[in-house]
């Protein structure tokens, strides 16, 4: 038996920096800070640098920074929310813990993201206008943020982008996070940025929006045991991971560039009738998943564990088919993005993937 290729190593990835994270993590312990300190506001100057906007807001995760993200903008209970069902329940549960729920928007059959004619035609067509427009870079591909703002924009409804798996992708020299008007980031380990546990992240342009989630993050302070606005929750990120985030951002592009060029090389090398590839290759797509579709994926996942190859389904129920709905979604069909849920598989595409790997990867693919 070959060794297993792993769909993914957090010991690989995080192993060349062990010695470093150790000693900065010290730093942390010994400061006397742990929460909400200077290590988290040093990693919040230096991430809103980097994604080219005013302000960085850490919190403690990347469903909070959807959910605060949304309560920034105005959601609150009874309001809807336009967004994606085919990425795991993220937005959608954000947009429940607002007491708000989910307009669904059907994607585009070739990558998964927001299909702009879809919302277009949804926005024309529902009587009350939905609060907010949560557009998910999935896979590590920005979506149309060009059409995405302009219907935005025409319907005076603000526009936030997930970007939890789109950490640094750019396009026209903007970076993920910049384009709406408000931005979530997940830094879960396994992320293109990702810290030692969980962390979050909220990303603006707008002071206003930045200053509501800081209040929003802790209780909904003003200052000190005065809770100013409602909606507040406890989300706030810790010293330690800050730390580990600075230290380990100034590699996310080399990371990603990796990344790419795994990808990129699946992209050429696989040649398979059977199976659809992914338009990669672009500063858009920091290939966080390299994501193929094929008609029969059990049969192919398991052409694949025989040649002990690793793969996943990212992501297999759409939200309005998960059990907790029960019949409520029942009568809303989403044609593209439940083909999406059927056919589409994951290969192993991380920055420490080995040459010899990458190879049997392909080999695989090209015999099936
Ligand atoms: C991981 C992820 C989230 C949630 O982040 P957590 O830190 O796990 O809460 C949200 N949206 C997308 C697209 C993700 O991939």
């Amino acid at each position: 038996m070959p060794p297993l290729v792993p769909i993914n190593s957090l010991a690989r990835h995080f192993s060349p920096f062990f010695s470093e994270l150790s000693a900065a993590a010290t730093g942390a312990i010994e400061s006397g800070h742990y929460v909400l300190g200077p290590r988290v506001q040093g990693f919040e100057v230096e991430f809103a640098e980097y994604c080219g906007v005013s302000d960085c807001v850490g919190v403690a995760n990347g469903t909070d920074a959807l959910e605060l993200s949304l309560k920034a903008v105005g959601v609150g209970p009874g309001d809807k929310v336009a967004l994606c069902a085919n990425a795991a329940m993220y937005a959608t549960s954000a947009t429940l813990a607002c007491g708000a729920s989910p307009l669904f928007i059907d994607v585009d059959p070739t990558d998964g993201l927001m299909s702009p004619e879809v919302l277009r035609h949804t926005l024309a067509s529902v009587q009350t206008a939905p609060k907010a427009i949560l557009a998910t870079h999935l896979y590590g591909k920005l979506c149309d943020m060009e059409q995405l703002l302009t219907i935005a924009e025409e319907a005076s409804i603000p526009l936030i982008e997930d970007c939890a798996q789109a950490h640094g992708a750019s396009r026209g020299g903007k970076r993920a996070g910049s384009f709406g008007d408000i931005a979530s980031f997940s830094f879960y380990p396994t992320k293109n940025l990702g810290a030692l546990g969980d962390g979050g992240a909220v990303v603006t342009n707008t002071p206003k929006l930045a200053s509501l989630v800081r209040q929003l993050r802790q209780y909904g302070w003003s200052g000190k045991y005065e809770n100013s606005i409602s909606g507040g929750r406890n989300s706030r990120l810790d010293e330690i991971q800050a730390t580990m985030l600075s230290l380990l951002l100034p590699h996310l592009d080399s990371w990603n560039a990796a990344r790419r060029s795994v990808a990129t090389r699946y992209a050429r090398e696989i040649r398979n009738a059977k199976i659809r590839l992914p338009s990669v290759g672009g500063d858009d797509h920091v290939a966080h998943l390299f994501v193929i579709q094929v008609e029969d994926r059990e049969s192919f996942r398991a052409f694949l564990a025989e040649k002990c190859i690793q793969t996943e389904v990212h992501y297999p129920r759409p939200d309005h088919r998960q059990p907790c709905f029960g019949t409520l979604y029942a009568d809303v069909n989403l044609p593209n993005t439940e083909s999406a849920c059927e056919r589409f598989v994951t290969l192993p595409c991380f920055p420490e993937l080995f040459d010899d790997e990458i190879q049997r990867v392909i080999q695989a693919c090209n015999a099936y």
